[in-house]
């Protein structure tokens, strides 16, 4: 996962372009995709797919004619979306185009009002004297297309799981690569699933949005969702809830991490596009340290070194259980309900005294017993005896082979 973050971290992506493009062609390389264009001007919901920005080249010349910023040395120094600039500028002129952080350069786009700039640290312009700089942006704002993909995994049913992640960001290792880099190994990992799971790479917003335009009719298979982002750096996982709240989702991923839970808000990646009053969908959000969360965030201090394959690895983890709580949550029926079935009779009461999870295991066993009337699923039993999804689950597998439940239909 850290390879792929690697890999990826120098190309320029933008919510259009061929940074995007190269994105996903080498993503493409991992696990199969197909990548739809869509036209500029093409309506999406409320919106239209904006012109495709591509840079090749951008600086800003001293008047001694040093690069004392440099695109091709990092792409956050040029604003996403600036328009192409040729010329001779002041330093009082340029200072209202160039914006700063201590230590830092910040990230900073603008896709909908047509201007340019460039982002560098506070110190460095504070080293700049008066005079007179030349700057060359050298890209092009033209009619194009918005580039998203899809990789499918085919489950036994048509019934969805959505994986979303934004593609949109530059050189920006957290928020972006590490949540490609970490959806791209569950996809690798999926196998045989019940649910069909269908993994969206698409810029943030308009990409959720134009991707949320041209499969209106899928939406109503979506039974659960996440967006993944910032999903390598050090601090612990946090889940964002549905808009709904209370969905199976929301209670599987609370069930996997615990306690660092939020609300959902209408702010933050695009679970808020997916639940739109519209659509609803059952999408939360997973991350490390949340959206804006952490001083690197949107900075040059979002990079490789932030991430590490152990926070990613601990993302993936949880990612898997999550998916073996939504692929194996059911509801099962005791078959003896009258009094608590003879289980040694039935050699499924620890003859192995003494094993550290003989214990869980027979608790598992009598907490399906007793709550599988029809009306709690195992997610239900393993929520209210606090006990882990995957043994309550070995448990109603054990007590099904041995004629003790069934499941419901
Ligand atoms: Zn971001």
């Amino acid at each position: 996962m850290k390879d792929l973050v690697e890999r990826l971290y120098p190309i320029c992506r933008s919510i259009t372009g061929d940074g995007v493009r190269k994105t996903l062609e080498i993503v493409g390389e991992l696990i199969p995709l197909s990548v739809t264009e869509v036209p500029t001007g093409t309506q999406v919901l409320d919106w239209n797919v904006p012109r495709e920005w591509n840079i090749r080249d951008a600086w800003i010349k001293d008047p001694s004619g040093r690069k004392v910023v440099d695109f091709r040395e990092l792409n956050l120094h040029v604003v996403g979306y600036s328009v192409p600039v040729s010329g001779r500028f002041t330093l009082a002129e340029l200072r209202p185009r160039l914006h700063t952080l201590p230590g830092l350069v910040p990230y900073r786009t603008s896709y909908y009002a047509e201007t340019w700039g460039f982002c560098l640290t506070q110190e460095v312009l504070d080293s700049l004297e008066e005079g007179e700089y030349e700057v060359l942006i050298d890209s092009t704002l033209a009619d194009g297309h918005l580039t998203y993909a899809e990789h499918v995994v085919e489950g036994e049913t048509d019934e969805e799981v959505l994986i979303s992640c934004h593609i949109c960001h530059p050189s920006l290792a957290n928020d972006n690569l590490a949540g490609i880099a970490v959806a791209v190994e569950l996809a690798r990992w999926l196998r045989d699933p019940r649910y069909t799971y269908r993994f969206v790479f698409a810029p943030g917003t308009i990409g959720a949005i134009t991707w949320l335009a041209a499969n209106g009719d899928r939406c109503a298979r979506i039974r659960h969702g996440l967006t993944l982002a910032c999903a390598g750096d050090p601090g612990p996982l946090t889940y964002k809830r549905s808009r709904r709240g209370d969905a199976e989702i929301d209670r599987a991923v609370t069930h996997v991490i615990g306690d660092r839970i939020l609300d959902f808000s209408p702010y933050g990646y695009d679970e808020r596009q997916y639940g739109s009053p519209g659509f609803d969908l059952p999408v939360g959000g997973l991350t490390r340290t949340p959206y804006a969360g952490y001083p690197e965030y949107h900075t040059s201090g979002d990079n490789p070194g932030f991430v590490t394959e152990a926070a990613m690895a601990d993302t993936l983890r949880a990612l898997k259980e999550v998916v073996e709580v939504l692929e194996g949550n059911r509801t099962y029926l005791n078959l003896s309900p009258y009094g608590e079935p003879q289980l040694g009779r039935r050699g499924l009461y620890g003859s192995l005294g003494g094993r550290s999870d003989t214990k869980t295991a027979q608790m598992a066993m009598l907490w399906v017993l007793n709550l599988s009337d029809g009306d709690h699923s195992l997610l239900d039993i393993a929520e209210r005896s606090k006990l882990p999804f995957g043994a309550v689950a070995m448990a109603a597998k054990d007590l099904q082979d041995a004629g003790l439940v069934k499941e419901k239909a």
